[in-house]
């Protein structure tokens, strides 16, 4: 067995039921992908659009492809393509975009939420405080389909030091979930990294995005 097999069967093994794995696989080759997706893997997380076109025109459409890096609103239109999921949309004007896009191909495109949980000057996302607002408005915009939100949180060097960023994550979700906006659907909650996806499930998500514990060798 591989190493890559290796780390997706113990990763799926330990998942607890309804926590999905996203394999992200930015810079690997296609085959280290391919390998992942014969152990398993189902949702995978790409960061460049050059590099999912190419994946995806050899592997196809046998897995979920998540955008997970930072969406220039000029990439719209290919990403819109490309995707199942965009995990980081994080301004009203990229969901308008996305929106007069999709209107053209007759697409609903399902997107996450990017919370910048950390009040990182230099991290995209949305700052807490905006998510509500930004949600109401994009719930008005038929085509795109807000289904959860995903943070990335602080790097920090000890994961137990990321844990409150996940529970205000966490508390938004929650709060979103019980404010029945019409076409929002709050199903996912995307956070947690090859060092802190135990704490994230602990503190709720149901969306781990795993890169190094996937493709290297532990
Ligand atoms: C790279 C990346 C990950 C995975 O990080 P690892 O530390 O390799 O597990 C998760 N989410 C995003 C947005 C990333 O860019």
């Amino acid at each position: 067995m591989s190493f890559i097999t290796a780390n997706v069967k113990r990763i799926l093994a330990e998942l607890p039921a309804g926590v999905e794995l996203v394999a992200v696989a930015k810079g690997r080759e296609p085959s280290a992908v391919q390998e992942a997706i014969d152990a398993g893997a189902r949702m995978i997380g790409e960061n460049y659009l050059q590099e999912a076109d190419k994946a995806r025109e050899i592997i196809g459409d046998r897995v979920q492809w998540h955008f997970v890096g930072h969406l220039q609103r000029n990439k719209v239109k290919k990403a819109v393509s490309l995707f199942d999921m965009i995990e980081t949309l994080d301004s009203l004007a990229l969901a308008r975009d996305i929106e007069a896009r999709c209107l053209e191909t007759g697409k609903t495109m399902p997107v996450l939420i990017e919370v910048n949980s950390g009040r990182e000057s230099q991290k995209w996302g949305l700052l807490p405080e905006k998510v509500k607002g930004t949600i109401e408005e994009i719930s008005r915009l038929p085509h795109v389909r807000v289904m959860g939100l995903m943070t990335m949180g602080p790097r920090v060097g000890n994961p137990e030091e990321g844990r409150p960023y996940f529970v205000t994550t966490r508390r938004l979700f929650d709060e979103m979930k019980t404010s029945n906006l019409p076409n929002i659907e709050m199903r996912y909650l995307s956070m947690g990294m090859s060092n802190s996806y135990r704490i994230a499930i602990k503190e709720g998500a149901n969306i781990v995005r795993i890169g190094r514990q996937v493709f290297e060798r532990s």
